[in-house]
């Protein structure tokens, strides 16, 4: 089954609960899970309730999970390549399928097999994407016709995957958009010129809540924000890239110190730009071609595990059962 992520959201349905849906596209739908960056990462301020409000230009890109749905099976089973991820009730993939079950009464099986290649845990969004991507696959499988946005009061993908993570709205969305409030406060931004892109994930473990705690937003430097957008509209990729910023960066490198050795190494062997996304421990770095970016991937490659691939313009689900 080929589909579109937006294409089969555009019906608005009643918010009527559909009653024992039925599979269509012979029962198989293929999704991919794309991963992301924050090209500027700003922390405004600490909520009343415990939550971070930010400012983020955040971009899409090439590397992706695959999720392989099917009705098939007994009740809902979720297996994963990664042998070290939970695939149960832990897992969002898992949490968000049994809500969808759930709300919509599916009394036909579900099993879906994911393909992990965005590493974990890597401020790469990497689970927020499975997430999105359970979210619209099972949507379009059972023909649910959820609206991706909602002008009423019934629930849309984005108001439902808010609930599972700040970062799921703009996974669903993709592309390249400014995220404001927690993060789930989406406006796009213009379509961000072809780049390849080099993603160094060192072999630590960053705790985002950890990273949070330390924060201070009195510490912040003013972003490049204004500078970044003008950037983007202007398709121009060596400004894109001097003007990355990422307020979590003071905090992790602290505890993490190979971060910023990371982020000056990629500079040195030829990066436009680099920085660290979300709140770590992946570095990323813009290149001019794939050459120099294959050269220094060479040069990383000592430090942790290396990912060459590129932005993405807009979200595509591809899928090709
Ligand atoms: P973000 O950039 O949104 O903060 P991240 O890239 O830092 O996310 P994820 O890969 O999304 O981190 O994983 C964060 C946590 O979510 C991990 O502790 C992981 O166990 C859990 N998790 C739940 N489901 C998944 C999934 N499908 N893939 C990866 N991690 C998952």
């Amino acid at each position: 089954m080929r589909l579109s992520s937006l294409s089969v959201n555009t019906k608005m349905r009643n918010c009527a609960n559909t009653t024992n849906p039925q599979p269509c596209a012979g029962g198989l739908l293929q999704i991919d899970a794309y991963s992301k960056i924050n090209l500027i990462l700003d922390v405004i301020c600490r909520r009343l309730d415990g939550y971070h409000e930010l400012r983020s230009v955040m971009q899409t890109l090439e590397l992706h999970d695959t999720l392989t749905i099917t009705s098939a099976g007994e009740g809902f089973t979720l297996t994963c390549s990664d042998k070290n991820l939970p695939t149960d009730d832990r897992n969002l993939v898992t949490r968000a399928a049994k809500y969808l079950i759930k709300q919509h009464n599916i009394r036909q099986p579900i099993s879906i097999h994911l393909e992990k290649r965005i590493p974990e845990a890597a401020g790469l969004a990497g689970g927020s994407s499975d997430c999105a991507a359970t979210l619209m696959g099972i949507n379009a499988l059972f023909n649910l016709q959820i609206p991706l946005h909602s002008s009423n009061q019934c629930p849309s993908l984005m108001s439902i995957g808010k609930a599972f993570g700040a970062d799921v709205p703009f996974c669903l969305m993709g592309g390249t958009a400014l995220a404001e409030g927690i993060g789930e406060e989406l406006t796009p931004l213009p379509t961000h010129p072809p780049t390849t892109v080099l993603l160094v994930c060192p072999n630590i473990r960053v705790s985002t809540a950890a990273v949070f705690a330390r924060y201070d937003p009195k510490n912040s430097s003013p972003s490049n924000m204004q500078a970044m957008i003008n950037a983007l509209h202007d398709s121009n990729v060596a400004d894109i890239a001097s003007n990355f910023s990422n307020d979590l960066t003071q905090i992790t490198t602290k505890m993490h110190p190979k971060i910023d050795e990371i982020i000056t190494q990629m500079k040195t062997h030829g990066a436009l730009g680099a920085a660290m996304s979300g709140s770590g421990p992946t570095v990323f770095g813009y290149f001019d071609s794939e050459e120099s970016a294959m050269y220094a991937k060479k040069k990383l490659a000592h430090a942790g595990r290396v990912y060459l691939t590129s932005v993405k313009a807009v979200r595509s689900t591809a899928p090709n059962a």
